[in-house]
């Protein structure tokens, strides 16, 4: 059994950045991640995919390859500073979401859709070349050595020394690290609802993270790709709102180098969505893109869906009925008891100032690691 002074649960974008800001403080730490590859919510579709053929589902790591957000797209550097600053010191490109021209509404089954000046987000969403994996990928390139995937955590034991940290990795094999410190950088409904406490934490702790939903984790996203960004020829921005779906809300996610590609969110409920096929549901969101578009939106180089819902490491049940809005951050810590001063929440939820958002994630970590005891921060 290994003695590590910080255990991170969680190889999302806020359990590499506390790696990340670890490393520069020289503390030592292991990183635990459940899925076979990093980034939790931050994921994207590469075309053409190295390991596939078109219209498949796969997220993948292809290198060269246009990549399209199946997770966050847009950030916010007017007043999300600290992850601007970030994103400029690793040196990644960004640029506007492109809403130039007009956008269509479709209100009415059975009408067409209209045609309608189209509107630009003040402050402009940014997004990142490369999409927003850049970002993790930039900041798991800095250093994987102490980065674990396929390792689920499944049970923390307090003794009176340090925590035992125990894991399953895809086979079954069990693995225990013992740490002075966990930061748990996942939602805190997963962490409550997944991880077994030894002793167990306060009810009343428990409870708040059960209750906090988990951002997006109800969504699901479509994305079609195609040669070019055909609608632009027309002055279409490539933004819609329709009320009869099964696409709510349509935005262009073309790249910077020219490949087209639209995406919108499902406004299906989870349970409708979960009883019809991913085949299914790609022919009604392609159906409904030629209705907005027209005919040349049958012509996809590949469609990509990523229902979050489905997905035990981002989802829980509760989440199916999400109220839409981003939870108040609950305490990262239990303030009494055996779990006192070596348990931090860090995943964005826990962010008082985004929670739930790409900078959300940054602030949490960040707030966690400046609050690790005295005698950790001191090695
Ligand atoms: C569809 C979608 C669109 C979004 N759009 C935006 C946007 O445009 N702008 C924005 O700011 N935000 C957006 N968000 C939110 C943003 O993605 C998140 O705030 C951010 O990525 C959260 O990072 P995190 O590290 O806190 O959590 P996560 O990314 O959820 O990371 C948690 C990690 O923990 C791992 N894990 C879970 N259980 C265990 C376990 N038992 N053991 C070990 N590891 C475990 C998971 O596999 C995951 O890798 C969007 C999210 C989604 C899903």
């Amino acid at each position: 059994m290994q003695d590590i002074p910080v255990v991170i649960v969680g190889g999302g974008l806020s359990g590499l950045y506390a790696a990340f800001l670890l490393e520069q403080k020289g503390i030592a730490y292991r990183l635990l991640e459940a899925r076979d590859t990093f980034g939790g919510r931050i994921a994207v579709a590469k075309y053409p995919d190295a390991h596939a053929t078109n219209n498949n589902t796969d997220i993948d790591q292809a290198e060269s390859s246009a990549a399209f957000d199946l997770g966050p797209s847009w950030f916010w550097p007017d007043y999300q500073t600290q992850l601007s600053s970030l994103v400029e010191s690793l040196n990644l490109s960004r640029f506007a979401q492109f809403e130039e021209g007009d956008m269509m509404v479709e209100r009415i089954a059975n009408q067409p859709p209209v045609r309608m000046q189209g509107y630009k987000s003040a402050p402009p969403s940014m997004r990142l070349v490369g999409g927003m994996a850049a970002l993790t990928d930039a900041l798991y390139a800095r250093d994987a050595s102490c980065i674990m995937t396929s390792q689920t955590v499944r049970q923390l034991n307090k003794t009176s020394q340090y925590i035992e940290v125990q894991s399953e990795d895809s086979s079954g094999h069990m693995t225990t690290l013992r740490a002075k410190h966990v930061l748990l950088a996942l939602p805190p409904r997963l962490v409550e609802g997944r991880i077994a406490f030894q002793p167990a934490l306060p009810q009343d702790l428990s409870e708040q993270w059960r209750e906090t939903a988990t951002w997006m984790a109800p969504h699901a996203k479509y994305v079609a790709v195609y040669e070019s960004p055909f609608w632009r020829d027309a002055g279409f921005s490539g933004a819609a709102r329709s009320a009869i779906g099964p696409l709510t809300e349509i935005h262009d996610a073309s790249t910077l180098e020219g490949d087209g590609a639209l995406f919108g969110f499902f406004g299906v409920p989870v349970q409708v969505r979960q009883s019809v096929s991913d085949t299914v549901l790609k022919e009604h969101c392609r159906a409904q893109l030629v209705r907005l578009f027209g005919e040349q939106a049958n012509t996809t180089k590949a469609e990509y869906l990523k229902d979050w819902a489905k997905d035990p490491l981002t989802a829980m049940s509760a989440d199916a009925s999400g109220n839409g809005q981003h939870a108040v951050a609950p305490p990262s810590k239990p303030k009494t008891g055996m779990w006192q001063d070596c348990i931090t929440g860090c995943g964005s939820e826990w962010s008082a100032q985004f929670p739930g958002y790409v900078a959300g994630a940054i602030d949490a970590a960040t707030v966690a690691v400046q609050s690790l005891p005295a005698t950790i921060l001191r090695q």
